[in-house]
């Protein structure tokens, strides 16, 4: 049996939000059972790109402020780092994330060190998993005493769910992430990929900013901010993710990274292995619309794979919104956005053929100017049923 702490917060305000992330872990036993004076404790926050904090896509800042101060209260040294989604050889996406989420308004005023996953040391470390033979990891994840996942709670239309293990994929350096989006388009094997690096990392607990989550086409910009009300801890963050993601709508089983951590062992996946403590009541989670892409996770595993390459939900340059900044053009990892130059109509567009729905373009556009077009059959289907 796994525990998981659940404790209301129906808003972003400072006292409110100390009060519950503090309950949260005490519910749990408190950080001291697990950190000792002078541990380096690493704080993993969500930071997928450059939005303001009210847009949801990130993990808010007071979530953290809360966190590092439980960390210091213990007399442990916080440590927050991240690599965002994205990446620019000329500029640092994550260096621009840090400073729109609110990020390092608070490590500064906590004084606190910030590190970018993107611009410190790597070693090499073999991956037990069978996606990849190893992982380049930041020296500082690796140093760390302790690591604290500190997600957002959110839709994710390739993987259906991000949470606490999904907020792990941010320890790989910019570069590679995109690399590994290319090695394994299909969301399944991401999906693997996803556990691998979990198991690889092995973060010791988690705690969920769930206050305001993101439905509908997450992670990015295209994604329903939904006021969930909640801040939820777990040192299983499988069962952590389990819990959530069953708040915003999904059953049990149809959150693939979820499925893939319980088999090896990494934590319960199911909510018959896992007691919620605290005095959140689950909302009527039907408010929530899932990304367009969840109706194909019913499907069984024959079916999955094709239809999911059919079917998936595609990403348009909205010609209005677009600035021509060509982030998305740099940042993606098939080389399929073209520049179209017809004179005075200069465009970008995506070749549909090559894409491979990674969405890396939606997180990284800073004007929320790539949009998902659903297939018509998936419309139908969600309107029928
Ligand atoms: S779609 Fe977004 S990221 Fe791409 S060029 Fe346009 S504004 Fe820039
Ligand atoms: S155009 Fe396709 S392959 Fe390229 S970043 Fe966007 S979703 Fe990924």
């Amino acid at each position: 049996m796994s525990t998981v702490a659940s404790i209301s917060c129906s808003k972003y305000e400072e006292e409110l939000v100390i009060k519950a992330v503090k309950r949260a872990v005490s519910e749990l036993g408190g950080l001291s059972q697990w950190i000792d004076e002078g541990d380096r404790v690493l704080i993993k926050p969500n930071l997928l790109s450059p939005k303001a904090p009210e847009q949801a896509v990130t993990t808010h800042p007071l979530v953290l402020k809360a966190t590092i101060q439980l960390v210091k209260e213990v007399g442990a040294i916080p440590i927050v780092g991240e690599s965002s989604g994205g990446f620019l050889a000329e500029e640092s996406l994550t260096a621009k994330a840090f400073d729109k989420t609110g990020t390092q308004t608070v490590c500064e005023e906590m004084n606190v060190e910030m590190i970018n996953f993107d611009r410190v040391e790597t070693e090499v470390v073999a991956n037990s998993g069978s996606t990849v033979a190893e992982f380049n990891l930041p020296l500082p994840v690796l140093d760390a005493d302790f690591i604290i996942s500190l997600p957002k709670m959110k839709t994710h239309s390739l993987t259906l769910f991000t949470g606490a293990v999904k907020n792990l994929y941010g320890v790989i350096p910019g570069l590679k992430k995109m690399e590994y989006h290319r090695q394994f388009p299909n969301p399944n094997n991401f999906a693997e990929v996803i556990v691998d690096i979990f198991a690889t990392v092995g973060a010791d607990l988690a705690i969920m900013d769930g206050i305001i989550g993101l439905a509908g086409d997450g992670p990015g910009s295209s994604g329903v901010p939904c006021a969930v009300g909640t801040i939820l801890a777990s040192d299983d963050l499988v069962a952590l993710d389990t819990v959530a993601a069953n708040y915003l709508g999904y059953k049990d089983k149809q959150v693939q990274i979820l499925n893939l951590a319980a088999k090896r062992g990494l934590g319960k996946a199911s909510l018959r292995m896992i007691e919620i403590k605290g005095d959140f009541e689950q909302p009527d989670y039907r408010r929530y619309d899932l990304p367009s892409n969840a109706f194909l996770s019913h499907l069984p595993n024959f079916l999955l794979k094709p239809f999911l390459e059919l079917m998936m939900s595609k990403p348009i340059i909205n010609q209005k919104n677009c600035t021509h900044c060509r982030t998305c053009l740099k940042s993606c990892p098939q080389l399929v956005i073209e520049e179209i130059d017809q004179g005075e109509d200069y465009h970008l567009e995506i070749d549909q053929e090559g894409c491979i729905k990674c969405l890396c373009c939606q997180e990284v556009c800073p004007y929320d100017a790539v949009d998902l077009k659903e297939h018509l059959l998936i419309k139908l289907i969600r309107q029928l049923s």
